[in-house]
């Protein structure tokens, strides 16, 4: 097949880890990689957010990223990324009419109402390719938990359900993101869920170790934002210091985008951590890049990743590839992934009481951390290989492909 993936924001090409890069960036880049390997020709469509860039860079044997302009050539964030969406549509248009695409595979709901509308101008000339989506992250929910703090558009609220309604498949990552599209109008039939993936060559148990200051090492890993939950952890910390359990270290691994001292969320932390007479024991590391991520994540004891709510959380996938136990707060993708007792605990969320309880039952038992993280490995050799998840992204971009044959381009009801 030849595969369009459009990820206005996103681009495969940037590091992951700042404030509007994170898991989506990893994801399209790897399950792109995955399909090429199963023969699959992928184009990834993206903002140019640099006047540098060339149009089309490869980024591996058989994907392509292609640059289109929308907007300014420059970093814009994604919240005020919507009035571009025209140009891009329209330079989509002009991107799949010399080269047109089986399927298109939209990421994030801006993208989703470009490839809607690039879609849409093609019109007229043969069938038009079929719409999948993947939201990675809905503003339902995100409002739900953000209220005023959420700096979406206003439009989301109802640009976003249109999304859900209007491609022909919607590729959800989880069973929670299911239950909420249904809950935003999207029928069933038109709900199928492949979740992220993790690389399993480069997130082994096998490899250096980086060395650690402290008898426990406990790790947090993710964009420095509030709902990322890290004030939690660094809660749970005192709370074991005050009950004489000292000998641990809390690595905070991420960065909210700005340089250094002016990371907003970095210096609320270290001011915390002051506050609570833990900053001693707080490390806070910055960016890591993806090559040293593994040695980190098996340096640690246990992962804890706690935050408000996760669209899915490639974070514990990682963690648990390396053979670490991960302590989950059990919301959105994490329900799914992290299982309670057997390759970790989860606590509910918001709860630094619940993530200190499960620090102290884990952290003095070794066999059970060790029980934990061999789980762990095992459930993510089974079921979450990007190899194992583009073959399940292929059969549903298959089957919505013949449906659309069948019905003579785009599916009935998803209407334009
Ligand atoms: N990440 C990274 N360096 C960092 C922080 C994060 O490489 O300094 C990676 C992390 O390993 C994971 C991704 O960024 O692959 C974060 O994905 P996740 O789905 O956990 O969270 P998101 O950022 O999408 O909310």
């Amino acid at each position: 097949m030849k595969i369009s993936m459009v990820s206005e924001h996103a681009s495969p090409l940037a590091a992951p880890g700042s404030v509007d890069a994170g898991g989506q960036n990893v994801h399209v880049a790897a399950l792109s990689r995955a399909l090429a390997r199963r023969g699959h020709t992928v184009t990834v469509c993206t903002r140019r957010d640099d006047p540098s860039l060339p149009r089309r860079v490869r980024l591996d044997d058989g994907v392509e990223v292609v640059h289109i302009d929308a907007g300014p050539a420059e970093h814009v964030a994604k919240d005020d990324l919507l009035p571009f969406m025209g140009e891009l549509a329209a330079g989509l248009a002009e991107e799949w009419r010399d080269d047109r695409p089986d399927v298109v595979h939209s990421h994030f709901w801006m993208s989703g109402l470009a490839a809607l509308d690039g879609v849409a101008a093609l019109r007229g000339a043969a069938a038009p390719p079929p719409v999948l989506h993947t939201f990675h992250a809905l503003g339902v929910v995100k409002r739900r938990h953000q209220g005023a703090a959420d700096t979406s558009p206003p439009e989301r609220e109802w640009l976003e359900p249109r999304v859900g309604r209007e491609v022909d498949m919607v590729v959800a990552t989880c069973s929670d993101e299911a239950f909420e599209l249904r809950a935003l109008g999207v029928p069933s039939r038109r709900i199928s869920i492949a979740p992220c993936g993790v690389d399993l060559d480069l997130f082994r148990p096998q490899g250096s170790v980086e060395e650690r200051r402290a008898r426990h090492r406990v790790l947090s890993v993710g964009r420095l934002v509030p709902r990322k939950g890290v004030d939690l952890v660094v809660r749970a910390i005192a709370r074991l210091r005050a009950e004489g359990i000292d000998d641990v270290e809390l690595v905070v691994v991420g960065s909210d985008g700005a340089a250094g001292a002016a990371d907003p969320e970095a210096a609320r932390l270290r001011a915390l951590a002051a506050d609570l007479g833990v900053a001693d024991r707080v490390v806070f590391r910055g960016q890591v890049s993806r090559d040293d991520m593994p040695a980190l994540l098996r340096s640690s004891d246990v992962v804890v990743c706690a935050p408000w709510y996760e669209p899915f959380g490639i974070v514990p996938l990682e963690a648990m590839a390396c053979g670490a136990p991960v302590i989950a707060a059990s919301v959105g993708g994490l329900i799914d992934t992290v299982v309670d007792g057997v390759t970790g605990l989860h606590v509910p969320p918001r709860d630094a009481d619940a993530i200190a309880a499960a620090l102290r039952r884990l952290l003095p038992d070794r066999d059970l951390l060790r029980a934990f993280g061999t789980a762990g490995r095992g459930r993510v050799e089974a079921r979450y290989s990007w190899d194992r998840v583009a073959a399940q992204t292929e059969r549903i971009y298959a089957s919505t492909l013949s449906r659309a044959r069948r019905a003579g381009g785009r599916l009935e009801g998803a209407a334009l």
